[in-house]
């Protein structure tokens, strides 16, 4: 799919390329993993526990603010080179360099590597920030977090457009957090929620009940969920990472996902993401190939995929939304333009 694209779930340090982690981790003397060693396993799908393996990995290896900028960079040049053309990127304010870089520290060299990169290269994509908490690491680590993201948000920095709750979803509660994301949509941020990624239909409710501006993944999930929602407002937008799916619910392929063959064949909003697109191999393209495979899509269809996504952005600036729905369009009016005349040269 070489149409100009939005990626709107991806987690910067997942999205780490395998050759710069494996660099970092050398330089720090750490041992290589075999999923990392074998070049041309790097190719291929990684199974459930490579994948749990390497996240630690990735924790110890962005632990410098050298490294960290290496990573925004490269992560914006590899959607880049995918024609994604917005890219919300999240990631969850940590300290670097031994603890003498802050997170506030932390997420300002994200933002300036990010402008940085963009000035460089003078490219069409546009990066934003979405500002993480990891439910694991407790309430008041997340409300330094919300802090960071509410301050800039109030400065008017034009790259942080929202916030995100996730990690473990199997630590601590939805509940524990709702207070700060009330807070924050308070101050005028959107808000998205990791739901449904274990079986914890109390918590899916809670959420929905909640209704963040958009929810990721949403798997684990029954009738009553749907019902409760539809009640309550509506649908709510979901950001579907068809890979990491597959890998968190140890599926055998992308025909036995949950949802996504209903959310596509009703016309339900949703997005489709690469999660992590360093630790699962994949690229948003990928992504939305093996969709169209799984679910017999045509070109034209997947493209309807892309433009629906546009509509979701967490973008505040009508203008910055306005160019991006236009860049989108051209590439879809391209493909039409394609079928048509295999069409006439069929006839
Ligand atoms: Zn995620």
């Amino acid at each position: 799919m070489d149409i100009p694209k939005v990626e709107l779930h991806s987690h910067l340090n997942g999205s780490i390329r395998n050759s710069t982690l494996k660099d970092l981790l050398t330089n720090l003397s750490v041992p290589i993993p075999r999923t990392l060693q074998n070049p041309e396993l790097e190719e291929s799908t990684r199974t459930l526990s490579e994948c749990f393996e390497i996240f630690p990995l990735i924790h110890l290896a962005v632990s410098t603010s050298s490294a960290l900028r290496r990573v925004v960079r490269e992560t914006l040049s590899d959607f880049e080179s995918d024609n994604v053309i917005y890219l919300e990127l999240r990631t969850t304010p940590r300290t670097l360099d031994s603890g003498s870089v802050g997170k506030r520290e932390y997420v300002d060299l994200v933002l300036s590597e990010m402008k940085k990169w963009v000035e460089d290269k003078g490219t069409r994509l546009i990066p934003r920030l979405i500002i993480s908490i990891d439910r694991s690491r407790g309430v008041e680590e997340a409300r330094e977090n919300m802090d960071i993201a509410k301050e800039l948000f109030k400065m008017g920095h034009d790259y942080v457009v929202g916030v995100d709750l996730g990690g473990n979803p199997t630590k601590g509660t939805f509940k524990e957090f709702k207070g700060l994301l009330e807070e924050v949509r308070t101050a005028g941020m959107k808000v998205t929620v990791h739901a449904g990624e274990v079986d914890n239909l109390e918590e899916v409710n809670d959420i929905v009940a909640f209704r963040p501006d958009r929810l990721g993944h949403f798997l684990c999930v029954d009738d009553g969920v749907w019902e409760k929602m539809e009640r309550e407002g509506g649908d709510i937008p979901i950001e579907v990472c068809p890979t990491s799916n597959v890998m968190t619910l140890g599926l055998e392929g992308l025909g036995q996902h949950p949802i996504l063959e209903r959310l596509v064949k009703e016309g339900y909003p949703v997005s489709i993401n690469t999660d992590d697109a360093g630790v699962f191999n994949t690229k948003q393209s990928l992504e939305l190939y093996r969709v169209a495979e799984t679910l017999g899509l045509n070109e034209y269809t997947v493209s309807g995929l892309v433009w629906g996504a546009v509509d979701l952005v967490f973008e505040g600036n009508r203008r910055t939304r306005a160019r991006v729905a236009r860049d989108v369009m051209k590439g879809i009016k391209g493909i039409l333009d394609k079928l048509e005349r295999q069409e006439q040269g069929g006839t």
